[in-house]
């Protein structure tokens, strides 16, 4: 379906007044600043009530498939949402695992009735989604996975444990690896992915405490959990390129997200404006050389990365190296954030110590970003690991 230019920016006009006029605004209580950091049933139920508006305004998943709730439209109508909801600095999605990973696995290799019985759940956030992956022996040597899923007539039955679980005390369902057998020919042929009720006895989330005081995420254990057999993805043994499917979403290597905010956005001009306020040597930060260069450094690789994710869609501009630039995405903007967060600290000189305290700068919210931006170089495959699979994948290095 080609649109007209007039159509989208009449569509930007459009998305652009609803969100003003329903921005749900300040809850009166802190909220958390990505799905990673939901921690309360005040914060929980504020974000699903707006992740449930904006969808009920037709302005979610607007390119899935209308059969199973989406709107059936061109995805750029979505990309337009997403800036302008990142332009607005509207609250995030909260069910972010389902609407961009969980969601456009099940849309590309789950069957018809998986279609139908979740996609529309995890789009009106009915149904809360997290993720099984990782456990405490194995992260990033997720091949190695332990938890066993031994099959018992109708059912699996689930034994071990997963950790760091998002959103594990509100969801209805998790993306589940574990392993079924032992045999074959490598560690990841025993691997089986699933879909698996949350709400299951012997499925036991215990919330863990973060660096910054707030919860988000779990460790799961399961103890002779049940699950039906046929919430199983692919077949026994296939779960690795499952999961392996299900990460490239995550890092968004792919598209297919149903699109939405998944944190807060706080961007490079968040700290140039802190810049200007804060001092050195009586005088405006800013004045400074040294931190002038800084800024200008952040405020050229924060543009390159923008240029950078236009260029993915040209594919002339991607014929050398096809994969690199969406391979590097997560690594690039998350290492970014993390340095311009830092570089936010410093400017506050001694204050910058200062966190839970009434002389904390902007009531702490730097510190927290700070603490908080390590999230996303560790989560979904740590810096490191996405270092080794350019190196591999791109550069064709041999394997570490
Ligand atoms: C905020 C947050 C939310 C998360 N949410 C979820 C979730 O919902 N579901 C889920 O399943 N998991 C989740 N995770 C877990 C995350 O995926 C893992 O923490 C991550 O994969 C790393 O695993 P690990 O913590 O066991 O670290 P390890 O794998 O033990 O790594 C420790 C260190 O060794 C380095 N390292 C490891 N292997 C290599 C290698 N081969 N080459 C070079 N360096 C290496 C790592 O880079 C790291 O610095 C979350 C993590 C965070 C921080």
């Amino acid at each position: 379906m080609s649109v007209s230019e007039q159509e989208l920016d009449q569509f930007r006009v459009e998305v652009s007044a609803w969100l003003r006029e329903n921005n749900p605004g300040d809850p009166g209580f802190l909220l958390p600043e990505s799905f990673m950091e939901v921690g309360t049933d005040e914060q929980f139920e504020y974000l699903r009530d707006w992740q449930r508006k904006v969808y009920d305004a037709g302005y979610l998943g607007m390119s899935w498939p209308e059969e199973y709730g989406g709107g059936g439209k061109p995805q750029v109508f979505q990309d337009i949402v997403s800036q302008e909801m990142a332009r607005q600095r509207v609250p995030f999605m909260t069910n972010t695992i389902g609407l961009n990973w969980a969601g456009p696995l099940i849309l590309q290799q789950g069957t018809e009735e998986d279609k139908k019985k979740y996609i529309k759940g995890i789009l009106n956030a009915d149904d809360i989604w997290c993720q099984g992956f990782s456990e405490p022996d194995h992260g990033s040597d997720l091949g190695n996975a332990q938890v066993k899923a031994v099959k018992d007539g109708d059912d699996y039955i689930i034994n071990g444990s997963k950790i760091w679980t998002s959103l594990g005390s509100y969801a209805k369902y998790m993306i589940l690896l574990a392993r079924t057998s032992n045999e074959g020919p490598s560690k990841y042929a025993g691997l089986s992915f699933f879909l698996a009720p949350m709400k299951t006895e012997g499925i036991d989330p215990q919330p863990i405490k973060k660096l910054t005081s707030e919860y988000g995420f779990c460790q799961t254990f399961f103890n002779d959990a049940r699950i039906p057999a046929n919430s199983i993805m692919g077949r026994e043994g296939e779960g690795w390129q499952v999961a392996m499917a299900t990460l490239m979403f995550e890092r968004g290597n792919v598209g297919g997200q149903a699109g939405g905010l998944s944190m807060m956005d706080i961007n490079v001009n968040d700290v140039l404006e802190l810049a200007r306020r804060s001092k050195r040597n009586g005088k405006p930060a800013l004045e400074d050389p040294l931190i002038r260069d800084q800024m200008v450094q952040f405020l050229i690789e924060a543009k390159s990365n923008v240029l950078m994710g236009a260029r993915t869609k040209i594919p002339a501009l991607n014929t050398e190296r096809p994969t690199a630039i969406a391979m590097s995405g997560k690594l690039r903007g998350s290492e970014l954030k993390r340095r311009f967060c830092q570089f936010a600290m410093s400017l506050q000189g001694a204050n910058g110590g200062r966190f839970i305290s009434p002389e904390a700068v902007d009531g702490g919210k730097w510190q927290r970003i700070y603490f908080n931006s390590f999230s996303a170089t560790i989560g979904g495959g740590t810096t490191q690991v996405q270092y080794n699979i350019m190196g591999e994948r791109v550069l064709g290095l041999p394997k570490s």
